[in-house]
């Protein structure tokens, strides 16, 4: 089996994973690939042309005419990158409320994962990449060499994007945003899928940076100089 030079990361919403992926990547100089853009884009351009996101049959008729494009930042206002949907930059847009409502639904769809799956998959096996999801070890990229499933509690969540709010002056009701990302944790229970032999890390208990620094420990000396 061909071993691409890939590290994948799962986990739940806010558990710090795209932070991990985005660091982690730049530590070993790889290409930073977040999954979820995909399916956002996705509930995008379903929401924009009025179709019902939980019609599986057309959400995937959606997803094979669409052309999701993800690119290094085009635009020096904080993004990570420029995801593009037919042409079309929507890296905000993917953001907004009624996408994050109906993400979970679309991205269900089993039909539709085959779709978008297979397009993550391609981009994996070309190397040199750190894939975010939910079922990037398990399914997408199952060959990858180090695979990393980092859980953070509802509670450690609820502090921390507490934290991140009232940081902004923002004001905050802890009981409200605790049952908020209870809620979405509920709602991608289905698509959550961790690899067997994945790396489990509680990041309760460490901190961003010694997560990262254990994480570049794990990787294999054979992934961290380029062909
Ligand atoms: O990671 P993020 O929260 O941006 O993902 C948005 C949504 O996309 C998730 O809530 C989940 O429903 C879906 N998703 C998925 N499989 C992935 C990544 C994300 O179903 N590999």
């Amino acid at each position: 089996m061909n071993t691409p030079r890939a590290i994948t990361i799962d986990g739940p919403a806010g558990s710090g994973k795209s932070t991990l992926g985005a660091s982690l990547a730049a530590a070993l100089g790889f290409v930073y690939f977040d999954t979820g853009v995909m399916y956002r884009a996705l509930t995008l351009a379903v929401l924009d042309a009025d179709i019902d996101p939980s019609d599986g049959t057309a959400v995937a008729a959606c997803a094979e005419r669409i052309d999701i494009g993800v690119q290094p930042p085009t635009v020096a206002d904080g993004r990570q990158y420029t995801i593009t949907l037919d042409g079309r930059d929507v890296t905000w847009d993917i953001r907004e409320q009624r996408v994050e409502r109906a993400v979970s639904t679309a991205a269900g769809h089993p039909a539709v994962r085959v779709i978008l799956r297979a397009q993550q998959r391609a981009i994996g096996m070309r190397g040199n990449v750190v894939m975010v999801g939910r079922d990037i070890g398990s399914i997408v990229l199952p060959e990858a060499p180090l695979k990393i499933y980092l859980d953070v509690s509802i509670a450690e969540r609820t502090r921390r994007r507490s934290a991140e709010l009232v940081g902004r002056g923002d004001s905050v009701d802890e009981h409200a945003l605790y049952d908020s990302i209870a809620n979405r944790d509920a709602r991608d229970a289905h698509v959550m899928q961790p690899a067997p032999d994945a790396v489990h890390i509680n990041g309760d208990t460490q901190s961003p940076a010694d997560t990262l620094a254990y994480v570049l420990s794990l990787v294999p000396a054979g992934m961290r100089s380029h062909p």
